[in-house]
């Protein structure tokens, strides 16, 4: 294994911290209070080339490969503790416009990524239904050949953007007899007739990264606008989870935001006439939450060093979402209690990890049914 960083990767490393800490961080605090999605927010990291960072270059965008795209995410999120953008931007990149870019056709290639790396367009994807979440194959909605369209019906929840996304990555059963096997990607537009938004739903961890429900209502999808072959949707999933894996890459920086914040905290709070960073008990929860953030950091680099040399990586990505998002749910329960009542304050960003990193621990799949996939590959059974 070879982790070290080309002096590219450092330049740009150290342009996206800077580029975090001046132009997002200083008002991502308010924007949170205000919970509102920032469109203005949204056109500057854009104008930074972020929204099509791993987009390749044929196509607008920056052709960064896994590890660039991994380092990228940790550095934003730890330089402006924006858990909203950064979320927003991963499930944009990661989860709508890198399925395309692996697996859509030239036509579909040349029609969406152009418009998805500038940001112009901003991406969702559609998987989890009100009766399907872990159990994502018995999903309920339907895509019927009608000639040269297939005709979706059913709805989607808690989808990441949907109130904001121009287009969605839907998973939908050309045959739901076949469970997993009738599952098949499409692209579809907001514009397309039959889709519809719900109201945004309000999120525990805040609402500036909006999520919602998606209907399709005898909505008309160009058959153009099948992503890969029928019946091919789950393995596809599967495949590209790479890329979705990563996007779990923020909760990383998060935790690197959080630790500093504590350390700061810790050497000015005064009890018992000295800084409560003087304390062993303390100094124990410091020392955890670095263990825990550098092997979340180290699990990232691996899942992307894997991805970039094209090995499969089932197992690997399902021990570093488990781990990652799970350390995180740690480090944040900690960060809180080294802040004592101030952390429970709103007026202090450190209790806001805590939900954030909830989502984590449950979006994506569970923690659960992760310990589930890792069992059952060790043994086969
Ligand atoms: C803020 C947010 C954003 C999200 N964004 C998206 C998105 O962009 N796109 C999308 O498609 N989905 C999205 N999701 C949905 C997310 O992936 C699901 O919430 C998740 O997969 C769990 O499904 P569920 O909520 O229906 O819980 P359930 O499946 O009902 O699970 C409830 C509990 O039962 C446990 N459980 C279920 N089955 C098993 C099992 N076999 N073994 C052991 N335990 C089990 C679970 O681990 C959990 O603890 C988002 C969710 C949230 C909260």
């Amino acid at each position: 294994m070879d982790f070290q960083f080309s002096e590219e990767q450092k330049i740009f490393r150290d342009a996206v911290e800077k580029f975090a800490r001046n132009e997002i961080a200083p008002t991502a605090a308010a924007r949170e209070e205000a919970g509102e999605f920032s469109f203005e927010m949204w056109k500057k990291l854009c104008g930074y080339g972020l929204a099509g960072l791993s987009i390749p270059v044929e196509y607008g965008g920056g052709g960064a490969d896994a590890m660039t795209t991994v380092l990228a995410m940790i550095t934003f999120s730890a330089a402006c503790r924006d858990l909203s953008m950064a979320g927003a931007w991963g499930t944009h990149l990661l989860l709508a416009a890198m399925p395309i870019a692996e697996i859509g056709t030239d036509e579909q290639k040349k029609k969406y990524l152009p418009v998805m790396a500038s940001g112009e367009w901003i991406g969702a994807l559609g998987l989890t239904e009100p009766e399907a979440g872990t159990d994502a194959t018995s999903l309920r909605t339907r895509a019927v050949r009608k000639g040269d369209e297939y005709v979706l019906n059913g709805s989607k929840t808690f989808i990441s953007n949907a109130p904001i996304a121009d287009v969605f990555i839907v998973v939908a059963s050309v045959d739901l007899s076949e469970r997993a096997g009738g599952l098949t990607l499409f692209i579809v537009d907001r514009s397309c007739p039959g889709v519809t938004t719900g109201r945004p739903l309000k999120k525990r961890d805040g609402d500036s990264w909006p999520t919602g429900e998606v209907f399709f209502d005898d909505c008309r999808v160009p058959a153009a606008n099948r992503l890969g072959e029928e019946k091919t949707g789950f393995t596809h999933m599967l495949t590209s989870l790479g890329w979705e894996r990563i996007a779990f890459a923020p909760f990383v920086g998060l935790m690197e935001s959080d630790l500093n914040l504590c350390i700061e905290y810790a050497k000015q709070r005064v009890q018992f006439g000295k800084p409560i960073a003087k304390f062993q008990l303390v100094q124990a929860m410091l020392a955890e939450m670095k263990m825990d953030l550098e092997a979340s950091r180290w699990l990232a680099y691996h899942l992307a060093w894997k991805k970039d040399r094209g090995e499969f990586i089932g197992l690997d990505a399902a021990i570093a979402k488990t781990f990652i998002t799970e350390a995180a749910e740690r480090s944040a329960g900690k960060a809180v209690q080294i802040f004592g009542g101030y952390g429970c304050m709103r007026e202090y960003p450190i209790g806001q990890s805590l939900w954030a990193t909830k989502l984590g621990v449950i979006g994506g799949g569970t923690s659960q049914i992760q310990r589930t996939i890792i069992g059952r590959m060790l043994t086969g059974m």
